[in-house]
């Protein structure tokens, strides 16, 4: 079997015929297969895709393919030039590799999908070629799926900010969180009002009136762009942010206590206690859990602040908005008299967010903590990975193509 025949089977390109293959190089380490349009057809023309007469022939050029047995494999074509009536003297359109990429579009889908598993940096030495290729073939991916995603079936759509390189740089992020659909939908620099704004505008009118939920944490930016874009739709704070606001407030607490025992020469017994005091109590192992019982013998700040912040737990538990509203008045009235400042703060905010933290409970609970957490995690996860990245270019597609659920081109043939 030739390795044309294959190519036919896997790669037919209408309009072209694959003419022969050779080996190139000095150990035979590539080989091209060279291309020529089909007899009597007309090429198209790049600029509106019609058919148009020839004009002349460009310098041959090498589109990268899939390698295979060790061997680089590239398609040697050279491009006519047509005379279009409405484009004027133009390079045909060839239907293999878009605009002026060099490598195949079948090639730059098999690599993105792989950067989907591996860094863009292990991709590169997997296929020895180079993290350029790697970045542009996912970039192709990202924009051809941005381009064709359906953006109809959004009904909550959920906000979160992340923090990005050093300093207080920050990403904003606009999930959609319906049951059945749960991805990515945007990304955006800093976590201003501007930021979010643009969220909506890219969003359209049309596509905002079918928002129903939308989930977010306390940062008021968001809180009032919401009120502004989104009024229509009931705006639900998210019981993740609540909860890691909290666990920030312990840690103070248990922090500066901490620092004050050792400092006055006490025995410092909230040594190592940080994930005792910040873990959920049934996720703690049996040690943990033994130690956790000898530190709620101490009358500490960090021990008052730790039940404190347990009880608020129950919060979740209620079905009646109205029996939720009464425990937060009484779990906030009980903190304000702990004089636990950084849990004071904590109270004061929950007072003053009530309302939303209750819309939760009227959306009847739809929205779980889980889905946002997972998101987040996972984009902090792929921002890790991608810690090489300079830019922003770089880190909105690296997230938007693991995260956002993108549809991908289609080819006739699956190469895995
Ligand atoms: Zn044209």
């Amino acid at each position: 079997m030739e390795l044309i025949t294959i190519l036919n089977q896997c790669y037919k390109q209408k309009g072209f015929v694959f003419q022969a293959a050779n080996f190139v190089g000095r150990h035979h380490q590539e080989i091209e297969v060279s291309i020529v349009p089909r007899k009597n057809t007309k090429a198209n023309c790049s600029g509106c895709g019609k058919p148009s007469p020839g004009y002349d022939r460009l310098p041959s050029r090498r589109y990268e393919f899939i390698p295979f047995w060790g061997f680089k494999i590239f398609l040697v074509y050279a491009k006519r030039r047509v005379q279009c009536g409405d484009c004027g003297v133009v390079a045909e359109t060839v239907p293999w590799a878009r605009g002026k990429h060099h490598l195949c579009d079948a090639y730059m889908l098999y690599l993105a999908d792989w950067a989907r598993k591996l860094s863009w940096k292990e991709v590169a030495l997997q296929f020895r070629t180079s993290w350029e290729k790697v970045f542009h073939s996912v970039e192709y991916v990202v924009n051809w799926g941005l381009g064709h995603r359906d953006m109809n079936d959004i009904t909550a759509i959920g906000v979160d900010e992340i923090q990005w390189h050093k300093g207080h740089r920050y990403l904003t992020l606009a999930y959609q969180i319906d049951s059945a659909n749960t991805r990515l939908l945007w990304v955006g620099k800093d976590r201003t009002e501007a930021t979010f704004q643009s969220f909506f505008d890219q969003l359209g009118e049309d596509a905002i009136k079918r928002i129903q939920y939308v989930c977010s944490d306390m940062w008021k930016p968001y809180l009032k762009v919401i009120k502004q874009r989104a009024s229509h739709a009931l705006h639900i704070l998210d019981r993740f942010h609540i909860v890691a606001r909290m666990n920030k407030a312990l840690d103070e607490v248990r922090a500066s206590e901490h620092r004050a025992m050792r400092q006055d020469g006490y025995e410092p017994v909230l040594t190592k206690s940080r994930w005792l005091l910040l873990k959920r109590p049934e996720n703690l192992t049996q040690l943990q859990d033994t130690k956790l019982q000898e530190l709620l013998q101490y009358n500490l700040k960090s021990i008052r602040a730790y039940l404190l912040k347990e009880e608020f737990q129950h919060l979740w538990d209620y079905v009646s908005p109205a029996w939720a509203g009464r425990f937060i008045d009484q779990w906030t009235t009980k903190v304000m008299r702990s004089k636990i400042e950084p849990m004071k703060r904590e109270a004061k905010t929950i007072r003053r967010h009530k309302d939303l933290i209750l819309n939760w409970f009227i959306a009847k609970k739809a929205f779980s903590s889980g889905v946002v957490e997972g998101l987040n995690t996972k984009v902090k996860l792929t921002v890790r990975k991608s810690y090489g990245f300079r830019t922003f270019k770089c880190t909105e597609i690296a997230l938007y193509h693991v995260l956002g659920k993108l549809p991908v081109p289609e080819l006739t043939h699956e190469f895995y």
